[in-house]
């Protein structure tokens, strides 16, 4: 018989914990992880593109090609680099812009969900797992927003067996933010899995959730990443 895939294996040990009364829970990141937000910054990229064409003319570099989404990177100026933009005013002028647009509630109806996110969300859910969606965004601008995009492709929200949990306050950093978490998920019985872009917040959930299968999507992070250094599986989307 064939091996068991590490995905498959998540629903397997998540059915067990239910099937004994255990609770259990799996932690999604959203960025990156769950969505390939890129197309967010595509979509904003065009429409700054188009309303200020006249201010800065380079941008029209943007709307011609503003669907080729392998030009898209996690810093905003290898972005515009990837366009030719490399003016320093230009680049502070189009990163305001794009701030203000890019964590803002109606934006993020512009994400992707990674191939078969959905259907292994719901996989994880039917097996009786509390689905966490663990976030960096924070709900003063986006709370809204992540709710209805998950609502908008199908994800489990607002349901039983569902939570989000996102930053109070934008200006707390990512880890700070997730170690606050931790002990709080840890009330709410085994973490089985987690999912997450970003190598050092992989480290770090798993130093806290030993027990946990660990799975690093393969999109983007932070330039400055950390090596892994703890055992996980990669995966370029959720299909298997
Ligand atoms: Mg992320």
């Amino acid at each position: 018989m064939s091996e068991i895939h590490p995905l498959a294996n998540v629903v397997e040990r998540v059915k067990e914990y239910t099937k004994n009364n255990i609770s259990s829970s799996v932690i999604f990141d959203l960025d990156g992880t769950v969505f390939d937000n890129r197309t967010r910054t595509a979509f904003i990229l065009r429409e700054i593109a188009e309303k200020f064409e006249k201010k800065v003319p380079a941008l029209k570099n943007i709307v011609d090609r503003f669907n080729d989404l392998s030009l898209f990177r996690y810093d905003l100026s290898e972005t515009l680099a990837n366009f030719d933009i490399t003016g320093e005013l230009e680049i502070e002028f189009i990163r305001k812009e794009w701030e203000k647009r890019f964590f803002a509630d109606n934006s993020q109806l512009l994400d992707v969900p990674l191939s078969g996110a959905k259907r292994y969300v719901d996989r994880i859910h039917a097996a009786g797992a509390t689905i966490i969606y663990l976030t960096g965004r924070d709900i003063e601008r986006m709370l809204v927003g992540t709710t209805e995009s998950l609502r908008q492709f199908g994800f489990p929200v607002g349901i039983i067996g569902t939570m989000i949990i996102q930053k109070q306050d934008f200006n707390e950093s990512d880890e700070f933010f997730k170690v606050n978490t931790v002990n709080y998920i840890k009330r709410l019985g085994k973490v089985v899995a987690i999912f997450e872009n970003e190598p050092n917040n992989i480290n770090l959930l798993k130093h806290h959730f030993p027990e946990s299968d660990c799975f690093l999507v393969k999109t983007q992070h932070r330039p400055d990443a950390p090596n892994l250094e703890v055992d996980s599986f990669e995966i370029d989307n959720f299909r298997y």
